[in-house]
Formats: structure tokens, sequence, C-alpha cells
């Protein structure tokens, strides 16, 4: 089994945090589709034939195409590829883009999942983020999006933005449980190098995000989530029963992945592949029939690594016996040394052979995982 992720390149303006690629003209999106298509058919082996489990279209905003260009999209997957009968087909989408006329088209087309930008119901938050849409809209296309028969919804909020008081914050949450979404994706503000946001924050123009503000605000997540009976699955998601995510979780059990457009990046145990950052040059490769990515093998060190990344970040944790089973004893000694430390400080919990981070492990993720990783001399 394995996922297709489709990156679609381009924004109606820049949100001051965002660190992804993409580009606020659409001039190139005639051209970035017929590149798509053709990319589609250059790397239709890269999956080794393994059947499609999920299609998962982000970006920037996958929500600026037409119905008729994801159509095509899917259409090209479907000519290349075995696409499992009960596929996921995610589209990111932003309120601006979700009228009640587009989330009509959309329903006619094969998606089956939509995942809605929302960051925050509250104007003040947005309008500091810089998001294109507003509070209302984020309601409205909810509702929308339920009236004309999407179940699968999840949507994203921002918590730890200086305007997001510990009060609002409760709010959303209770906002999103009304609003009956079966899926929320909860990410900490982050300053990312080279965003506007490091541009403020340096120049004093911006407060930096305050780093007690959101370990607090990700403590009131987690409590309210397990209040309302969301599974916490990962480190960032929650979902009600039948809801989780089936492509993020495949890249969470190692599974292959196929990326596509540019940024895109894919691996299939055997390599990674990350393509151009770059809308201009990834056009003009596949025009020219040039490499549009760059590739590494997969060395067992990055094996390891990736697999503790992912694993420790969700409900389902890390395997000793399978870290023994498929990796040298060097590592395994590594991985269970390293860990004890952190049993014994209470921030990782042990079922059989499986660990998990316990909530207040969950705080300091980033730093144990790296505590873990195993470096080849
Ligand atoms: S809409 Fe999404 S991808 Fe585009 S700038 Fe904002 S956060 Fe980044």
């Amino acid at each position: 089994m394995a996922g297709i992720y489709i990156h679609i390149p381009f924004c109606k303006q820049a949100c001051h945090y965002c660190d992804f690629h993409f580009s606020t003209s659409l001039k190139m999106k005639d051209r970035f589709l017929i590149a798509l298509l053709k990319e589609i058919d250059v790397q239709k082996n890269y999956l080794e034939h393994e059947n499609i489990k999920t299609i998962y279209f982000g970006g920037g905003t996958p929500s600026l195409l037409t119905s008729i260009e994801i159509n095509s999209i899917i259409d090209a997957l479907k000519k290349y590829h075995t696409i499992s009968a009960d596929v996921e087909i995610t589209l990111e989408a932003n309120p601006d883009d979700l009228t009640f006329q587009k989330l009509e088209e959309l329903k006619q087309s094969p998606l089956n999942r939509l995942s809605i930008g929302i960051q925050s119901f509250f104007d003040e938050d947005l309008k500091w983020m810089n998001r294109a849409h507003h509070a209302k809209q984020a309601k409205e296309c909810i509702v929308q999006a339920q009236q004309i028969g999407f179940k699968n919804i999840t949507i994203d909020f921002i918590y730890g933005t200086p305007t997001l008081s510990d009060k609002n914050w409760l709010l959303n949450l209770e906002t999103a449980f009304h609003l009956n979404v079966p899926h929320i994706s909860a990410y900490s503000l982050t300053v990312e190098p080279r965003t506007a946001l490091a541009g403020f924050v340096k120049s004093k123009k911006l407060k930096a995000p305050d780093e007690e503000q959101a370990s607090r605000q990700f403590e009131m997540l987690m409590e309210q989530m397990a209040l309302n009976n969301f599974s916490h699955y990962e480190i960032s998601n929650f979902a009600k029963e039948g809801f989780v995510s089936q492509h993020n979780s495949s890249y969470w059990r190692g599974e292959k992945y196929l990326g596509l457009g540019p940024s895109a990046h894919s691996y299939n145990r055997i390599t990674r592949q990350w393509n151009i950052a770059n809308n201009a040059i990834y056009i003009k490769s596949l025009d020219e029939n040039k490499k549009a990515f760059e590739e590494e093998r997969i060395t067992t060190a990055n094996r390891f690594n990736e697999y503790l990344l992912t694993s420790l970040r969700t409900i389902w944790g890390c395997d000793s016996e399978y870290i023994k089973k498929y990796f040298p004893v060097a590592y395994y000694d590594h991985y269970i040394k390293q860990s004890q430390i952190y049993l014994q400080q209470g921030y990782i919990q042990q079922h059989q052979a499986i660990l998990t981070l316990t909530n207040k492990g969950k705080l300091l993720a980033d730093k144990i995982t790296a505590d873990l990783f195993f470096t080849e001399i």
C-alpha cells in the first residue's frame, strides 16, 4: 500500500509564518498543470506498482484549482496506478475558496476528505497571521461542507499566537466541537527562518511567540480533546473514531509515498527524492525531459532515525522488538540506553515492547527523538 502527495504551489497571499513552497502569482498555473501531468507519467514506476491507498492534495492552496483540474489529475493517476476502491482522497482548502458552489462541484469529484485551514475562529488572530479569510467564512464553510455531504473533515488550528488568549483558545476548540468536526490538527506557532514573521520578530515589529504560552495551550488542547473523546493519535493530530488520517498515518508507518509537484518529497524505502522548490525550474525541467528532483539512497541510520521520528510521535509507539529484528545490535543498544533515561524521568512510558511518549514527554518530543537518533561515525 502506498500514498501519493501532490503539491499545488500557489496561494492568494503569503501567511506571515509560512515556510512552505508557494507563489502568490498564478501566472504559471496552466504550465504547472501540464508539467504535473508529465511528472505523473515520468514517475509512474517509483512506487513499484503498489496499490494506492491515499491521495493528498497539499500546498500551497489546492482549493485554488477548479474541480475540472482536480479531476484531470486524479484521472491521470488512475491511468498509471492501481487505486484502492476505498482510497482516501484529501484536498487542503482555505475557507475563502470554499463557496457553496465550489463545495458542490468538489462533492461531485472523487474527493472524500477536506482539510480546511481554519487556524482560528477569531479575526484578530487571522489578521496577525495574514490569512486571506475571515472568522465568519471559517465557520460558514464548515457548516456548508457538512450540508453538502462532506463527512470526513479535518481542520487546522495554530496556537501560541501572541494574539490568542487562553480564553479564546478554549473558545476555538469549543467552536470546533460544536460544529462536530471529527478531526483536528493543531500546531504550535513556530518562527521559521526566511519567513515574514522571522523578519518582523527580528526587527521587533512583532512579538516573538512565548514558549510558556505555547506549552500551556498544548496542555489545554490535550485536556479538551480527551474530554471530547478525540484520540490523540499523533503529537499534533486528534481524531474521533473512524476519522484518523490514512494518508499521514501511512507516513508514520513508514509506507512508500510518491510526491509530485515542486518541493514534494518521495520515499520508497530504497531512495528519498525531493523535487526542486521552484515553479519555473520545475516546469522547465519536465518540459526539457530533465530531472526535476534530487535523491539520496536510504542508509541504515536514515532508516532508523526515520522510524524513531515517526513512530514515537504516534499513539502506536516505537517497537523495541522491531528495532532488535531489523537493525544492527549497536542501534538497539543505543536505543535501549538512551530511552532508559527518559523512561526513568517519566517522559516515556513502556507497555511490553512498545514505547510511547507521556503527556509530559509530548511537550519535549523533538528533543527526546533527537537524543535517540543514531549517528554513524
Ligand atoms: S495558505 Fe497555507 S501554504 Fe499558503 S501561505 Fe498560507 S499557510 Fe502557507
